[in-house]
């Protein structure tokens, strides 16, 4: 167990270790910055978050990329079961910004089955941007079929369940850091 993490609060769920230390995550942050910087030229810009595993990701993100943009945020929840259609995906928050004829980023914590991606890639489609890619924290490399590959990855994660920096486990643990996998 990691100091300092075990609480009632979390039901005794504890911290197995340290997967991406602080260091680590600033560093890597700051290189997809510029990256992002490079890549968007001309145009604008508008990076929108996925809620809630995103936060705080996007928000050290868009302070290292050096050139004007907006920020804006989506929920999304899917109708549940597995068997609906790509495509269809509730948005609990719709971003108030308008998409089209813009460079849309989508900024997303971490990419697993890739099912969310999926079904939130046609949806922004069809609001007409400019462009749309996809910044990912974090990636499994386990879906079958991504409708985009995230143009911008972190780091490849284990197939590990992975909390902090933003990713919670039954809503805790997203204030850590740094991202450390459970027991
Ligand atoms: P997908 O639709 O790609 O299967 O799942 C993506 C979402 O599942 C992520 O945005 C995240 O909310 C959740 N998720 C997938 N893997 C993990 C994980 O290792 N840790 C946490 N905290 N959430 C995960």
């Amino acid at each position: 167990m990691l100091s300092g993490t075990a609480s009632p609060k979390t039901g005794g769920t504890e911290l197995k270790r340290i997967v991406f230390d602080e260091e680590t995550i600033a560093r890597r942050v700051r290189e997809l910055g510029q990256e992002i910087t490079t890549r968007y030229s001309d145009g604008e810009l508008l990076v929108l978050g996925l809620l809630k595993g995103s936060f705080i990701f996007l928000s050290d993100l868009v302070r290292r990329i050096d050139r004007p943009l907006q920020v804006d945020f989506l929920v999304a929840a899917s109708y549940g079961a597995e068997t609906v259609s790509s495509g269809n995906v509730r948005l609990l928050y719709d971003p108030e910004t308008e998409l089209a004829g813009k460079h849309i980023l989508l900024v997303e914590d971490i990419v697993d089955t890739g099912r969310t991606l999926n079904r939130l890639v046609s949806l922004l489609k069809e609001r007409g941007p400019r462009s749309l890619e996809i910044c990912a924290l974090l990636h499994k490399h386990i879906a079958e079929h991504l409708a985009l590959e995230p143009a911008f990855i972190g780091f490849d994660a284990p197939k590990a369940f992975l909390v902090g920096y933003g990713l919670d486990h039954a809503q805790n643990f997203r204030h850590l850091p740094y991202i450390a996998s459970l027991t």
